[in-house]
């Protein structure tokens, strides 16, 4: 249903809505926010000056809260941030190595899609409760693509920084970058920041790569060599950041895939989870055919679960738990 039709939906008095709570989904909360926050003018200043930290995304989530006021004016609004759950991040996963006064400042690495892993932490909590109080890997593959670590329910570490542009390849963005490109991008291709910007954030990637398109269906259909390298390239992406999540972690209890890649893709699953016995990770590769549940062959050192992500739900969720009405839309943290 797309929004027009249920705000038409909203004003039929005769469906009885009461709009109490507008939940949004915001790409930043800056150093700040660990949690989702009530909406007031002072915290909608505190977020537009986050604006540089975001600026393709930001601003359109701070119109969707100014168009929701507008709309409801006595409904709260209750703003979630990608960035909350990695928040608690020691600091060595929160910094890069350049003179401090950068981290002061907000130059730190962020980690986003936050709400997905909240999401999917809760229903592993929920579902399978002692997997979930151990060392946690999720792979949110999609379009946008990104892990992270996940420690007796903490973020401890993610493929994402400062930016989304960060880590794994996407469906459009470049993933892992030698800055050094970038500064050769400038100084000898005499590109400017917003040139940068587009080549990085949306013709880079799967589509960039392939120069086919950045939908993985797409991809696996083409007879090219070009779509084959960037699936190539993108698998063995995951698996070295997997790699280097679980040194974070300090070993592995169970892995979890998402994401409409990591939900539905089963040859890329396949690639990635491959030949891994040696890492404990052993694959029943009829259930990764099927996308069952559970992939990995019962005895397997880490179990490797698919889960369907929902962040919409989680956001739902937030706002229901924020203003405490009772509504267990997602199992709530106990
Ligand atoms: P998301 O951003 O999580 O919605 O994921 C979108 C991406 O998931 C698409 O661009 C595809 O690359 C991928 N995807 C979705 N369904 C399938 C499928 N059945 N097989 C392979 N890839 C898929």
């Amino acid at each position: 249903m797309g929004l027009t039709a249920v705000l038409d939906w909203l004003e039929k008095e005769e469906n009885g809505a009461n709009v109490v709570g507008v939940g949004h989904r915001v790409v930043h909360g800056g150093p700040i926010y660990a949690e989702p926050v009530l909406m007031d003018d002072a915290t909608f200043a505190r977020l537009k000056s986050f604006e540089p930290l975001a600026p393709l995304h930001q601003p359109y989530n701070l119109a969707g809260i100014e168009a929701a006021r507008e709309a409801f004016p006595m409904a709260a609004q209750v703003a979630c941030f990608d960035t909350a759950f990695h928040r608690r991040h020691p600091f060595i996963a929160d910094t890069y190595a350049l003179p401090r006064e950068y981290y002061d400042e907000g130059v730190r690495r962020y980690g986003f899609h936050g709400l997905s892993y909240e999401f999917i932490h809760r229903i592993l909590r929920h579902e399978e409760p002692v997997l979930a109080r151990g060392k946690v890997a999720v792979a949110h593959l999609g379009n946008g693509a990104s892990m992270c670590a996940i420690k007796s329910g903490k973020s401890v570490g993610s493929t994402m920084g400062f930016t989304a542009l960060d880590g794994l390849p996407m469906g459009t963005r470049c993933g892992q970058l030698d800055p050094g490109v970038v500064l050769y991008l400038m100084a000898e291709k005499k590109m400017s920041a917003a040139e940068i910007t587009d080549l990085l954030y949306k013709n880079s990637g799967l589509k960039g790569m392939s120069g086919i398109s950045n939908d993985v269906r797409e991809l696996e259909a083409s007879n090219e060599q070009s779509a084959k390298d960037a699936l190539d390239y993108f698998v063995s992406r995951v698996r070295r950041n997997l790699g280097g999540l679980c040194a974070e972690l300090g070993g592995l209890d169970c892995l979890v895939l998402t994401g409409g890649i990591g939900e539905n893709a089963a040859n890329v699953r396949k690639a990635i989870l491959e030949n891994l016995e040696w890492f404990g990770i052993q694959i029943d590769f009829d259930a990764n055919a099927r996308n069952e549940r559970i992939i990995s062959e019962k005895g397997s050192p880490t179990v490797v679960l698919i889960l369907k992500t929902d962040e919409e739900r989680m956001i739902a969720a937030h706002t229901a738990e924020l203003l405490n009405l009772k509504q267990p839309l997602v199992p709530a943290i106990t």
